[in-house]
């Protein structure tokens, strides 16, 4: 059992309550003060606002949601913290997170892959030779698909997505109904989760083009969250963030740009975008 299938099964903890107070706790900001309007209050859009801080810029992030944080987000309503968003850091060695987690002191867990147990539709769990046999069909398959991936390439054809070379290993096989779930089960977690996206939205060639990491995984025992506050609490960034700030457009002039909202338009000398690109807008979409 690795981390990605752990992920498709655990709850994550975590604490989001001072997230949520970081974003209600805001100043109105008038737009002659500000040099660079930052589109997003994620920890892109704040790790840049508190790079540009350092340097003596001044800043404001808009931000369209009630929250800061993004993809980042701790909720604590259960009592204990759980995470909803980003739980990991992934490989603790020279990672910039665990040394974020570090500067601010922020515990973090080790992750242990093997203490989880997947249970089957029925609720029983699943035995060791069980998951065993799982993990053979989706390695067989993948590595199918990884040849059918080689062989285009080597034939220099056209790119295609992970589901249509599947789907052409699949025609192959005869799996049952069960078999077939299961796989789709295994396909699922390890790699439309960790690729953020459908198979038929994945491109074969360049489905895998991140880089690996080293080192343990780790989570925060008390939420991602936290790395988000204490960003925004160590650059004093609170009084340079708008919530519910949804950004329509922008417009270029000569010496300034114009941000749109859906309630303002604010004006600075340059404007940073750190938004979400969905999957099919990375390039063409598969079918
Ligand atoms: C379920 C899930 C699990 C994840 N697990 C992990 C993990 O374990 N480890 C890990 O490292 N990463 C994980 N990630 C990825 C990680 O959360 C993201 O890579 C990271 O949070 C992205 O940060 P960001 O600032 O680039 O974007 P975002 O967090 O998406 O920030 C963009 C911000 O822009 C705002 N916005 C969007 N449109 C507008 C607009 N028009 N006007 C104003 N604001 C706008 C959004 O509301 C958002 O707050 C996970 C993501 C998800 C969704």
């Amino acid at each position: 059992m690795n981390r990605r299938n752990f992920l498709k099964l655990s709850l994550q903890v975590i604490a989001m309550s001072a997230v949520a107070r970081t974003s209600q706790a805001l100043t109105s900001l008038t737009p002659a003060n500000v040099d660079v309007i930052i589109v997003g209050a994620g920890i892109a859009g704040i790790s840049a606002a508190r790079v540009l801080k350092a340097k003596g810029y001044r800043v404001l992030i808009l931000e369209a949601r009630n929250r800061i944080g993004g993809r980042i987000w701790t909720d604590n309503t259960l009592g204990t913290p759980l995470d909803l968003g980003a739980s990991w850091i992934h490989g603790i060695t020279n990672n910039p997170i665990k040394q974020l987690a570090d500067q601010f002191k922020l515990k973090t867990l080790k992750t242990d892959y093997k203490a989880n147990q997947i249970y089957k539709n029925d609720g029983a769990p699943i035995t060791n030779a069980e998951e065993e046999t799982l993990t053979n069909r989706f390695n067989a398959v993948y590595e199918r698909v990884m040849e059918i991936q080689q062989k285009r390439l080597d034939d220099e054809l056209v790119d295609i997505s992970w589901q249509q070379a599947l789907t052409e290993e699949l025609a192959k096989e005869n799996f049952s109904s069960i078999e077939l779930s299961e796989l789709y089960f295994s396909l699922n977690t390890e790699i439309e989760h960790e690729y953020n996206a459908d198979l038929s939205e994945l491109s074969l060639f360049n489905w895998d083009s991140s880089k690996n990491v080293n080192g343990e995984d780790h989570i925060f025992a008390n939420g991602y969250g936290q790395v988000i506050e204490n960003l925004v609490m160590d650059s004093k960034l609170t009084s340079d963030i708008l919530t519910n700030q949804v950004v329509k457009s922008v417009n270029y002039g000569q010496k300034v740009v114009k941000v749109t909202t859906n309630k303002n338009v604010f004006s600075a000398s340059a404007v940073l975008i750190t938004l979400e690109t969905p999957p099919r807008m990375w390039g063409r979409q598969y079918v």
